[in-house]
């Protein structure tokens, strides 16, 4: 039977290379493309459902969708725009839907998705991040499967496979320290968005870049590893490894580690969740280990890295801390491209919204509906509008 797929952000770069690998694997002659979704590039979007011959394409902005119905004029590809239209899109019956939009939005479409009974390539951390309780439990009652395209979750998934949890005495995730891994600890308060956006191995979206130099994107990961795999915040551990080629370890109660190692390629992920529970030939490069030598490691550093530190805090808390700690860690990273604050002033902000709000709205509530996960993010949104409207010049 033919796959029916459906790709949300396929215009971003996770979404490229789901599309890449479709497209290597037969494309529309192999697959019925039921729906591509993105944002603003709906050049690149109508020209992927042409290529793909997608049922439908939609563009999460209503005002782009002159432009995609333009560019889609007589190819027979439906259009639509808007956040309804992309929660719609998951209503589609599909067997495979790729989750890569990137933020908070996200969220609903994912979760719209599993209520199918689908199965989810979920790149998007912040869902899990946000609401990981309610994205399995939705999961398990819908009979839906979750497979992690993050490289650490799809590396500690294949370093599972034939084990049982109750044998896994830790996860190490490692991580490359991004841009400033190397700089002097004062000079970070002074770097700029173009030097954070350029990552020493990954090709990643610009967010996600951003996040690797300060490491909000392995908190993240961190929260997700918690959620996903159902481990205590106790033994999970990070492990910077500048080269980025062991994505992650699973060490196991009789002192084994198994360490899933690979290229940087986001190809590989993607592909190994695309032909799960099989493997095929993926386009990514073969590693010469002898050529390569040796593989450094070291202690990731909390006062370098403080938003490890408040990952911790928030898998202790539980409840909507994680939902809190995104949006704000989201609203932050916004002011800082915007230059209205500094690099390390993104962590102190995300601890401000995390206090004031773990004071007035009880953070430890279990996360039941989505309603109050998306009122939680609203919440913490504006909570940082606030600190930053109070922040003093110095303090930027
Ligand atoms: P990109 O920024 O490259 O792409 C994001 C995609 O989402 C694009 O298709 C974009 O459309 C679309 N988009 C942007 N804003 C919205 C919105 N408000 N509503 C709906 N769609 C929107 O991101 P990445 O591909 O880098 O990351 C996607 C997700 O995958 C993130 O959650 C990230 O953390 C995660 N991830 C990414 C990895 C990577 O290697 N890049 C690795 C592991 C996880 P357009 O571009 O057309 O505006």
């Amino acid at each position: 039977m033919r796959k029916r797929i459906t790709v949300f952000g396929s215009t971003g770069s996770i979404g490229e290379n789901t599309v890449d690998l479709l497209t290597r694997q037969g494309g529309a002659e192999v697959y019925d493309v039921v729906a591509l979704t993105g944002g603003r590039n709906v050049a690149r979007l109508a020209e992927q459902a042409r290529a793909l011959q997608a049922d439908l394409a939609v563009t999460a902005y209503p005002e782009c969708l002159d432009d995609l119905q333009a560019a889609l004029a007589g190819s027979g590809v439906e259009v639509a725009a808007g956040p309804q239209a992309l929660a719609e899109a998951a209503d589609r019956p599909a067997d495979w839907i790729m989750s890569a939009i990137v933020g908070a939005a996200g969220l609903v479409p994912g979760m719209r998705a599993l209520k199918h009974g689908t199965t989810l390539a979920l790149a998007n951390k912040e869902s899990l991040v946000t609401a990981g309780p309610l994205l399995l439990a939705t999961a398990e009652r819908f009979g839906a499967r979750i497979l992690p395209v993050d490289s650490e979750h799809s590396a500690v998934f294949q370093a599972l496979v034939g084990e049982d949890m109750s044998a896994v005495e830790r996860i190490i995730i490692t991580a490359s320290g991004g841009a400033f891994r190397d700089w002097p600890i004062e000079a970070l308060a002074n770097a700029t968005p173009e030097q954070a956006s350029s990552h020493p191995n990954w090709a990643m979206g610009q967010r996600i870049t951003v996040d690797s130099a300060s490491m909000f994107n392995k908190a993240m990961e961190l929260i997700e590893t918690k959620e996903y795999f159902g481990i205590e915040p106790g033994r999970i551990e990070t492990l910077v490894h500048p080269e980025s080629l062991i994505h992650a370890m699973v060490g196991f109660r009789d002192g084994a580690i198994m360490a899933h190692v690979g290229p940087p390629d986001m190809r590989h992920a993607i592909g190994y969740a695309l032909n799960w529970p099989d493997r095929r030939d993926l386009p990514v490069a073969r590693l010469d280990l002898a050529q390569i030598g040796q593989l450094n490691f070291r202690p990731a550093c909390e006062v370098r890295w403080p938003a490890l530190r408040l990952a911790r805090e928030v898998m202790e808390t539980g409840g909507h801390s994680g939902a809190v700690f995104n949006a704000a860690k989201e609203a932050a990273l916004d002011a800082f491209l915007a230059r209205q604050i500094g690099f390390t002033r993104m962590a102190e902000v995300v601890e401000e919204v995390l206090d004031r709000l773990s004071r007035e709205n009880g953070l430890r509530n279990a996360v039941t509906s989505l309603e109050n996960v998306l009122e939680m993010d609203h919440l913490a949104r504006e909570e940082v509008a606030q600190v930053l409207r109070a922040d003093s010049p110095q303090k930027r």
